[in-house]
């Protein structure tokens, strides 16, 4: 850990359904890795037809049972769509509407490639074909992606990169533009009906937070490399990053909110002690 240095985290869930054990390794080690006081609450609700108010309760209610204190207001997306939407605005050079549907993105890519069709972070890496469309001809049921050809182009740079404290700390992880063209692609900014996408949102709301070290599961590590872009593009610093191990049911399996039988709650009621569930999570 640097000395000295004020180090500001945050813990983001999504209020989609009960926390489990994956959800409180990463808000204890959220509040662990911060400097006194610089732990913060955001909650990732920009999924209107996936998010429920019971949900959002029931985080607060757990990470107080937990033990987890963090530091007021807690940041809300749904507050913060004009937040979106300027950055949206700004991002216009680099961006254009889409009308694919996976159906329209997998059949484009369908000819016969070597070794699979080529997937990124967002599934399958989008091969273009609405590219050359105008943000003035954006209907109400497209995307807006980003081009990130020219997003480079107008950087003028060719890789880019960010450091992870966790994953090979004191190196740069990095992508050549064409790793990234050919491993990524072109990003949804803005989901249909949403008004911003995951990407677009933890970068806009992680600068506003001036959250300096952005702890999350390792699941999302290659996103961290769109995020690098978006940041750039928007004149943000990039933080550190410390991708963390996930946690796996005792069949190796990565738990997921449907899992229920992993609830933080369903160990609370069987009597478990916020103690107890540090232990397992060997923290
Ligand atoms: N909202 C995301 C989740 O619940 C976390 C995103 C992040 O930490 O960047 O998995």
């Amino acid at each position: 850990m640097a000395s000295g240095a004020v180090r500001r985290t945050r813990f983001a869930p999504s209020p989609t359904g009960l926390l489990h054990l994956g959800h409180a390794y990463a808000a204890l080690l959220a509040e662990r890795e911060a400097t006194s006081g610089q732990f913060l609450l955001r909650i990732e609700d920009i999924d209107r037809d996936r998010c429920r108010a019971e949900y959002e309760d029931a985080i607060y209610q757990d990470l107080i049972w937990l033990g987890v204190q963090w530091q007021r207001p807690v940041m809300r997306q749904s507050d913060r769509m004009g937040a979106y939407r300027d950055a949206l605005a700004r991002l216009a050079p680099y961006s254009y509407p889409c009308r694919c549907r996976r159906g329209d993105i997998r059949a484009a890519l369908s000819a016969p490639q070597e070794g699979g069709l080529p997937a990124g972070p967002d599934g399958l890496v989008y091969p273009g074909t609405c590219r050359g469309r105008s943000l003035a001809d954006a209907g109400p049921d497209d995307v807006i992606r980003l081009d990130a050809a020219r997003a480079f182009d107008a950087l003028g740079i060719d890789w880019i990169a960010f450091r992870d404290e966790a994953i090979m700390p004191g190196h740069d992880h990095a992508l050549t533009r064409d790793q990234f063209l050919g491993g990524i692609g072109d990003a949804i900014l803005s989901r249909r009906g949403m008004g911003t996408s995951y990407h677009l949102a933890v970068v806009v709301d992680d600068a506003d937070q001036g959250i300096t070290v952005v702890t999350r599961g390792k699941d999302l590590f290659d996103s961290t490399y769109i995020h690098v872009l978006l940041q750039k593009l928007l004149h943000f610093p990039t933080p550190l990053y410390h991708h963390h191990r996930l946690i796996r049911d005792d069949a190796g399996k990565r738990l997921a909110k449907r899992d229920d039988a992993r609830a933080i709650r369903h160990y609370r009621e069987d009597g478990a002690t916020p103690q107890d569930i540090r232990r397992m999570l060997a923290l």
